[in-house]
């Protein structure tokens, strides 16, 4: 799979970084000759310098054979026109950009662009630890607003029915996981003592949820 990281900077270095570690041909796009500096010698792929969406430079960086591109620069509308060059004109099948302003992300995603809000994302998941500092987490979805959190059944839990820890569109149980082996629950199974939870839950979700469980 080819991938093209447009922005090596912090997010773009380290996002390079893992796909290269996993095996895929990355190469990486920067108008600073010197963000380079930021990719661990380990890394395989290529560097290019130049403006990410340039098409001499996009077409360089192999766009006409990419699979995917991840426009990173710390610009909201370089990283959109970055990736409606990607789309529209090289019908790169999937593409994802770094939108800061949570706003123009949540407009990007309904004209069809993966979007990835760092403000929204950590403003969710900053708020999330210290409203719920006791609860593990599991898995995070779009920009932190339906997680899976991870509990222990606590004596108060013993004998209750799945349903009655349910809230529609709210929190469910996903998983039951009791002497070491998962299940995924009905409305009906009964909850031991000590067995672990695995419930999706929302932002809204959780204050009544902790009240339901605890
Ligand atoms: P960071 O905010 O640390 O993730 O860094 C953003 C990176 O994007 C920096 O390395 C910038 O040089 C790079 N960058 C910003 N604008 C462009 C652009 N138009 N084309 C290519 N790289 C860019």
């Amino acid at each position: 799979m080819n991938i093209i990281v447009a922005g090596c900077g912090r997010l773009g270095a380290e996002l390079a970084q893992m796909l290269d570690s996993d095996g895929y041909s990355v190469v990486v796009i920067d108008k600073d000759i010197n963000a380079f500096k930021r990719l661990k010698p380990s890394f395989k792929g290529k560097f290019i310098e130049g403006v990410a969406f340039d098409k001499a430079t996009l077409i360089k960086a192999g766009i006409e054979h990419a699979d995917a591109v991840a426009s990173t620069t710390n610009g909201d509308n370089t990283n959109i026109v970055t990736a409606l060059i990607a789309k529209k004109k090289f019908n790169v099948p999937t593409i994802v950009a770094r939108i800061y302003d949570p706003i123009r992300a949540e407009i990007y995603r309904k004209m069809g662009i993966n979007t990835v809000s760092p403000t929204l994302w950590g403003a969710n998941k900053m708020k999330d630890l210290i409203c719920h500092p006791d609860l593990f987490r599991v898995s995070s979805f779009g920009s932190g607003e339906v997680e899976i959190v991870e509990t222990e059944a606590s004596a108060y839990l013993n004998g209750r029915h799945v349903k009655e820890l349910v809230i529609p569109s709210e929190v469910n149980v996903v998983s039951i996981v009791r002497d070491g082996i998962a299940m995924i629950p009905t409305q009906s199974t009964v909850v031991k003592k000590g067995d672990k939870i695995f419930i999706a839950v929302t932002a809204f979700g959780k204050t009544k949820m902790k009240q339901m469980f605890m």
